[in-house]
């Protein structure tokens, strides 16, 4: 697997972010009505495919299967993952605020 080698700019970033969120949300919206399981049993499994994608990139990693460079940290790692994680789950990013609708006045 080979990963780029160059910086990417913020606009490359954003665009990646972007088509994961939709393709993640397609991919739960498709579990949740295909298994009739609750939404935190799917996202539950989604937290696992994840965990395991991290795992098996990093392994290939150690391995030396890929030129890029990239040398797993592991459990920092996993500790920056979980941050992200817990940071996008409890407050939505800016550009996301800026379209919510307005709620009350302060
Ligand atoms: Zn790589």
């Amino acid at each position: 697997m080979l990963e780029r080698q160059t910086p990417m700019d913020i606009a490359d970033r954003e665009s990646v972010r972007a088509d994961l969120d939709q393709a993640m949300m397609a991919a739960f919206c498709r579990a949740l009505n295909a298994s009739g399981l609750t939404p935190m049993a799917v996202m539950s499994a989604m937290a696992g495919a994840l965990g395991a994608v991290y795992r098996q990139v990093a392994d290939s990693h150690r391995r030396g299967e890929c030129p890029c460079g990239w040398q797993p940290a592991g459990a920092s790692d996993i500790d920056m993952l979980q941050t992200i994680f817990r940071m996008a789950a409890s407050a939505p990013p800016a550009n996301e605020l800026l379209t919510m609708p307005i709620q009350g006045r302060a």
